[in-house]
């Protein structure tokens, strides 16, 4: 017999479970299929940061406000659901590396309207005291209210809390059969069982060009390389995280921290490899030379980023294909926009809520 659903979820990385959660708090009966395990695409990046003043300028982040909301209730809300800690609100210090990225940075935050709290600026001397031995040329930002955040182990305690909120989560299987029913249904076949579902969304992050629906789509992949480095030297102990040419995401109590990270266009397959670690080892040293010399690297990961013309998420309905979405696009910013996007998509589709023009699927054009 088949089986009937509203909504059928495609991935389970951020945008995913984001969704079925946002469906689930307004009581909508969802089911989510990840074909390999949660958080194997994107979303299992081992340190993340929820950083509201991106880019060399240190430019506050579009929606900064209401995504930072979203992601930090929502972070607070899933820990319960973990024995680890893998979330730590232990701001996010952005010391300006050369005069070029000083003056602007500067400027930027000398025309930004932050919100209390968020942000301020520091002298070359503040920020040396904050961190001694980091390179710093005429200040830079410390912003308190950055977050560092173990992605991988977040998605998996976010599936357990969807799981005990009654959403099922299918794992390690790949729905080859996807076809629309008649106009406005979708049948998925799942190890032989025919699941209807009125609305299918596409959460698939950087494989959603592959298929038939999607590969229109204006999406650049990014591979992205991280390491995990051990420091051997506990004097050089610091608890916050820094941004300033790539990323250094302190989380554990331990001697690790993570350095982030390649953009890498051209790439072959997603697999760490030693141009990463040595790319990586320059960003660092770049940062904290001390800690370069006295650091091993302990571990290594790499994952795809979905990038669009105008670096914000995609959202919407197929232009064809009626009830037939796609939640994708979320960049080097998926926690910041996942949870809260999930809210707005659903709000719309529940609400009639017009889409932000900037993350509506709607300003790319369909030629089939
Ligand atoms: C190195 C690196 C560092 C990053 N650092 C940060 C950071 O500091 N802060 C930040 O906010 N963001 C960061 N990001 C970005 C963030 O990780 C992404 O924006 C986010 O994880 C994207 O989530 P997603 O759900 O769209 O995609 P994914 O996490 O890739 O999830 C897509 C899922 O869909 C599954 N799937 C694919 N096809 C199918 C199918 N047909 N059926 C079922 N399942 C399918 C995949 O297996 C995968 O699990 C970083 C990314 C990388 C790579």
């Amino acid at each position: 017999m088949n089986r009937h659903i509203d909504f059928c979820i495609l991935g389970g990385g951020i945008a995913g479970l984001s969704i079925a959660d946002a469906l689930s708090e307004r009581d909508i009966e969802c089911l989510v299929v990840e074909k390999n395990d949660i958080g194997s695409g994107a979303s299992g990046t081992p340190g993340g940061l929820v950083n509201p003043a991106t880019g060399r300028r240190a430019k506050k982040s579009w929606k900064a406000e209401q995504g930072y909301v979203a992601i930090a209730e929502n972070l607070e809300k899933v820990q319960f659901y973990s024995n680890q800690s893998f979330y730590k609100k232990n701001g996010l210090l952005r010391p300006a590396l050369y005069e070029k990225m000083a003056r602007k940075m500067k400027d930027q935050y000398e025309n930004t309207s932050w919100p209390d709290g968020w942000c301020e600026w520091k002298t070359k001397d503040q920020i040396q005291e904050i961190h001694p031995g980091i390179t710093c040329v005429d200040g830079g930002l410390w912003l308190p209210v950055g977050l560092t955040v173990d992605v991988g182990s977040y998605m998996v305690a976010y599936a357990k809390y969807l799981e005990e909120a009654g959403i099922e989560i299918i794992t390690n299987n790949d729905p080859k059969e996807i076809h629309q029913q008649t106009t406005d249904k979708w049948k998925i076949v799942i190890e032989g069982e025919i699941i209807i579902a009125k609305h299918l969304i596409y959460a698939t992050g950087h494989f959603t060009k592959e298929t038939k629906y999607w590969d229109w789509l204006p999406i650049n992949l990014i591979k992205g390389q991280v390491a995990k480095f051990k420091k051997e030297n506990d004097s050089l102990s610091f608890s916050h995280s820094i941004s300033s040419l790539g990323y250094i995401a302190r989380l554990d109590e331990e001697d690790t921290f993570i350095q982030g990270s390649t953009y890498e266009h051209d790439f072959l397959d997603v697999k760490p490899d030693d141009e990463g670690e040595s790319y990586l080892r320059k960003r660092l040293r770049r940062t904290l030379p001390l800690l370069e010399d006295q650091s091993t690297v302990v571990d290594q990961w790499a994952g795809v980023r979905t990038s669009t013309p105008n670096y914000k998420p995609i959202l919407g309905e197929h232009p064809e294909y009626k009830n037939l979405h796609v939640f994708t696009g979320l960049g080097s910013k998926g926690l910041l926009y996942g949870k809260f996007l999930a809210n707005h998509y659903v709000t719309h589709l529940t609400e009639q809520v017009p889409l932000y023009p900037k993350v509506t699927l709607s300003r790319f054009d369909y030629n089939p």
